[in-house]
């Protein structure tokens, strides 16, 4: 039988501005933007204003107009993160982390190890998070997945909700809630499941899975198991620093051209950041490594101010990576972009500004390229790179060298099939549904 917790810090960037200052605390504080920004956290004292997540600042202030607003600081949620996270690796190392401020722990063999209930341990981190980092968080534990993600966010804050392991206990906690709470259904499939008469995933459970084809198209199998309370999805050890994206490029022949590597970089970041997307996470870091053609490796990362999950904020940060790491006069035989500190959803701070526009582009490109193929749309750095290779977008094995004899640089092995998607552990299963940042 296992045991599974998850756990959400409640409300994390308000809470850790609220810890890292008593002044704060028990205020009607939100983290975000001071000018034309949106609310990116929410204190829970806040919250009883009416005031939401994300919502505009100014909208806030006119709940609330002696409301605080503390701009956001990112590495302060990173430490408190990186404690959270060593506390809880005291109570196993089975540890599946999907966000900054959320994870799945596997508790099964901790019992045995630690000779404690697996409640106890639950307990243990609540209190140790509470005393050590004045943060709290909520949990559930239960026998799966599923029912430990809803257990945990259903009742916030500092909520320890447990689900016997008993198939009619778990049903009938499952069956009543609204189908909002399946992974993967937003607002928009659950109100068109509403007007189909779906509101509770005990319904979802009954229905005919051709029926709800239509409704859920692809994911309905998964959907309807899960609304059985059929979820057999093991937790997968993904450490703090190990949750990232990353995807690289080895070059049949060793390469001289610096405009050359920025645009594979670019490239490279375009795939990586279309996993972000689809997993609906930001990531704050990003890595660059080279490898030059003696083997010698260097990498070094840098972070953005805020996380993102727009490749062309990560753009000049790799140039700049590139051109720092790149200091021998060597040829390349290798390049890798990594991004990682892993966050959550979260709208971006301002309101109005481009980076709203930005991600809408580049979903837009996305749709674009993938109804009408690579070739379909190409930003500047994908001419560059078809412009020097005119065989490189066609249909091939992973692996395969390409050489052209008219090309001004080398041909590369792409390998698609080796590393070309080497998503570490973002995994793009079903609960990139991340629905509440809480
Ligand atoms: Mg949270």
């Amino acid at each position: 039988m296992r045991s599974i917790i998850h756990f959400d810090a409640d409300a994390f960037f308000a809470s850790v501005e609220q810890a890292a200052d008593p002044r704060l605390r028990g205020r009607a504080i939100v983290v975000g933007g001071e000018h034309r920004g949106i609310v990116a956290s929410a204190s829970y004292e806040a919250r009883r204003f009416g005031i939401y997540t994300p919502m505009p600042v100014a909208a806030a202030r006119k709940l609330c107009p002696r409301l605080i607003v503390v701009p956001p600081r990112f590495e302060l949620y990173e430490q408190f993160s990186a404690n959270i996270f060593g506390m809880a690796e005291e109570l196993t190392p089975v540890i599946e982390k999907q966000s900054i401020d959320e994870a799945y722990m596997d508790l099964t063999g901790s019992r045995l190890c630690l000779r404690k209930e697996p409640l106890e341990l639950a307990e243990k981190l609540r209190r140790d998070v509470k005393d050590w980092l004045k943060v709290t968080i909520s949990q559930g534990l239960a026998r799966t997945k599923l029912l430990s993600q809803i257990a945990g966010k259903l009742h916030k804050p500092d909520a320890l909700i447990v689900i016997p392991p008993r198939e009619e206990e778990e049903l009938a906690f499952l069956h009543p809630l609204p189908v909002k709470w399946l992974p993967g259904i937003g607002e928009a499939t659950s109100q068109r499941m509403a007007s189909a008469g779906l509101t509770r995933i005990g319904q979802v459970a009954h229905m005919p899975l051709e029926w709800l084809g239509e409704l859920l198209g692809s994911s309905a199998r998964t959907l309807r198991e899960f609304a059985n309370n059929v979820d057999d999805r093991p937790v997968v050890v993904a450490k703090a620093d190990a949750l990232s994206y990353s995807h690289q490029e080895t070059f049949a022949t060793d390469v001289m051209d610096v405009a050359h590597i920025q645009a594979v970089l670019r490239r490279l970041a375009d795939r990586a950041f279309e996993s972000v997307r689809a997993d609906g996470k930001q990531v704050r870091t990003v890595t660059v490594k080279i490898r030059y053609t003696d083997m010698d490796e260097h990498q070094g990362q840098s972070s953005l101010r805020e996380p993102t999950d727009v490749e062309t904020d990560a753009y000049p940060l790799m140039s700049h990576l590139l051109s720092r790491l790149w200091d021998r006069r060597v040829r390349l035989r290798m390049v890798q972009v990594k991004l990682s500190n892993v966050y959550g959803p979260q709208r971006q701070m301002d309101l109005f500004g481009v980076r709203e526009r930005q991600r809408r582009l580049s979903q837009t490109c996305e749709r674009i390229r993938r109804r009408f193929g690579d070739r379909g749309l190409m930003r500047e750095h994908d001419w560059r790179l078809e412009g020097a290779q005119p065989s490189a977008r066609q249909p091939s094995r992973g692996g395969v060298v390409r050489q052209n004899a008219s090309c001004r640089h080398p041909a590369r092995v792409r390998q698609e099939g080796v590393s070309g998607v080497s998503v570490v552990s973002g995994r793009r299963d079903l609960e990139r549904s991340t629905r509440r940042s809480g």
